[in-house]
């Protein structure tokens, strides 16, 4: 790529839309449904592996978010990440709980004092969220566990930032690689959490935490962008004026 594409490029990101607490909300809606849908999927995966109680306890964890956001009505990004960070540290008994609490924790301290997201906020929110994880769980990229699916997110968001690609573009491909991220923890030998008493017995299901990671990751993508097409169209009219 030439200096004039990268300044252009660079342009281009600085005019993209940008993520809006209303889209943060928006997320949770869809995480919520997604954790809904994937319960079953989650639980027999946890049964696999694990007790069986990861689908009941991220259900009851979105649950909790969902009714705690539905009392509220504006909220700035960073009480908004507080909020669902209790949410999840106070309702959900297991492992996941504090381990998602402790993410939203630090992506709100990574908010702190901003109105809206562009990319480079957000990879730094989602790579403090990500170090909340390691440094509460103490889990390494191939343990088995959420946090290979966060490094393979964090890590591509990282990379489009770095490519001043569009958010839209940046979200998808950070939640592909976040899918791809959870299905080769199906090979892996669990080390941390309590999959790992089974040792090599572990292989061959896919970690749990993993899936439900990435499923927070393609509502993130959806939520932005069930939105994006109406930035889009501010920016077409803008453009015809
Ligand atoms: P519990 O293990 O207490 O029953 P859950 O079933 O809700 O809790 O969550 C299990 C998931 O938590 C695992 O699939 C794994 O992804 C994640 N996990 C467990 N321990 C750790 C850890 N130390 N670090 C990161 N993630 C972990
Ligand atoms: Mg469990």
């Amino acid at each position: 790529m030439n200096a004039f594409h990268k300044a252009s490029r660079r342009l281009e990101s600085d005019l993209q839309p940008r993520l809006t607490a209303e889209q943060l909300r928006r997320w949770m809606t869809h995480f919520a449904e997604s954790i809904r849908e994937s319960e079953t999927l989650l639980t027999n995966l946890d049964a696999a592996i694990g007790d069986g109680d990861h689908g009941v306890n991220m259900r009851r964890g979105t649950d909790a978010v969902m009714e705690k956001l539905d009392t509220l009505t504006l909220v700035e990004l960073s009480g908004l990440m507080r909020i669902i960070s209790t949410a999840f540290m106070t309702s959900v008994g297991g492992a996941a709980g504090p381990l998602y609490g402790a993410f939203f924790l630090q992506c709100s301290h990574a908010m702190h004092h901003k109105g809206d997201l562009g990319l480079a906020d957000l990879t730094a929110a989602m790579e403090a969220g990500y170090r909340g994880v390691v440094q509460l769980g103490k889990a390494a990229v191939g343990d088995k566990t959420m946090v290979d699916t966060l490094a393979a997110v964090v890590s591509s968001l990282r990379s489009s930032c770095n490519h001043h690609e569009p958010l839209l573009d940046a979200l998808r491909a950070g939640a592909k690689a976040g899918r791809q991220a959870a299905e080769d923890t199906t090979e892996m030998i669990a080390k941390k959490g309590r999959a790992s008493y089974l040792g090599e017995r572990s292989v061959g299901t896919q970690d749990p935490g993993a899936t439900s990671v990435a499923l927070l990751f393609d509502a993130l993508a959806q939520a932005a962008s069930s939105s994006s097409s109406r930035s889009k169209s501010s920016s077409q009219r803008l453009l015809l004026l």
